[in-house]
């Protein structure tokens, strides 16, 4: 973390878990846990239908909103789909795009990824853009390239202005939801790739504001090492963010 220069995130991706009462159960069970927290920004991002009650429950505290996905096309003949207005008109802040299970399981290829990641910030929500090797692409030793090439199309048409608002996520794949963490300096040389890609883009002056998070399977025992780190700035939490007491503990470590 460097709080110089950029904020400290860590977002709880819950993924699709918890139904509207639920949200609202959980939001109320963590808000007296994270009062103490102003070095650290909370995220929650939730099922589309679990919005409305997150944003009731997070109100007045230091709770942020984000979706997990979007549709990249303004309206029409989509359905089941949301678009990046209907998101940004409720109040959300973030959204994710880009992450592992949806390019796994929905096809979201890095051009879709591309397109996601230009209509949310056309309507000025912030992207959480998820990018991460393989278990196999790590073994080939081809994760550098693999990231950098996710890098290059996700930004494709991203000016340094939009590039200040998105937060780039890390999270290698066979570490999510496996219990295996990348070690510190694993996370360390990934994160800094990625900040060398946005400084070579965008300019040093983009590159020291731009958070990038760590994501997989991080726990209260395993954040503090890892946010030691000068280039992991917060984390994307899947696992230990449906708990409230466990998402509290790694908000803690952040805040240190
Ligand atoms: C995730 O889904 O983004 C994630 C990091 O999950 P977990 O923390 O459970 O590994």
């Amino acid at each position: 973390m460097n709080r110089a220069y950029r904020k400290t995130i860590i977002a709880g991706n819950w993924k699709m878990n918890k139904t509207p009462a639920e949200t609202r159960a959980l939001i109320n069970e963590l808000r007296p846990l994270i009062q103490r927290t102003k070095w650290c920004e909370t995220v929650v991002c939730v099922p589309f239908v679990d919005l409305p009650n997150a944003l009731k429950a997070s109100r007045g505290c230091r709770i942020s909103v984000g979706a997990q996905n979007l549709h990249f096309e303004p309206s029409g003949a989509f359905t089941g789909e949301v678009s990046a207005e209907m998101l940004s008109s409720l109040g959300i802040k973030y959204v994710i795009i880009g992450h592992s299970e949806r390019r796994q399981y929905f096809g979201d290829t890095n051009e879709i990824v591309n397109k996601k990641v230009l209509a949310a910030s056309a309507a000025g929500l912030r992207p959480i853009l998820c990018v991460g090797e393989s278990l196999t692409e790590r073994e080939y030793d081809v994760t550098r390239e693999v990231i950098t090439t996710q890098l290059k199309m996700a930004l494709q048409g991203i000016d340094a202005a939009a590039m200040k608002k998105i937060v780039i996520a890390y999270e290698p794949i066979w570490a999510i939801g496996t219990g295996k963490t990348a070690t510190a300096d694993q996370a360390q040389e990934i994160c800094n790739l990625i900040r060398a890609f946005v400084r070579a883009k965008y300019g040093a002056r983009v590159a020291r504001a731009v958070s990038i998070l760590y994501g997989g399977s991080m726990k209260g025992s395993n954040a503090a090492e890892l946010l030691s780190k000068p280039d992991v700035d917060g984390g994307l939490i899947g696992g230990a963010s449906l708990k409230a007491e466990d998402f509290a503990e790694i908000v803690h470590a952040a805040n240190q």
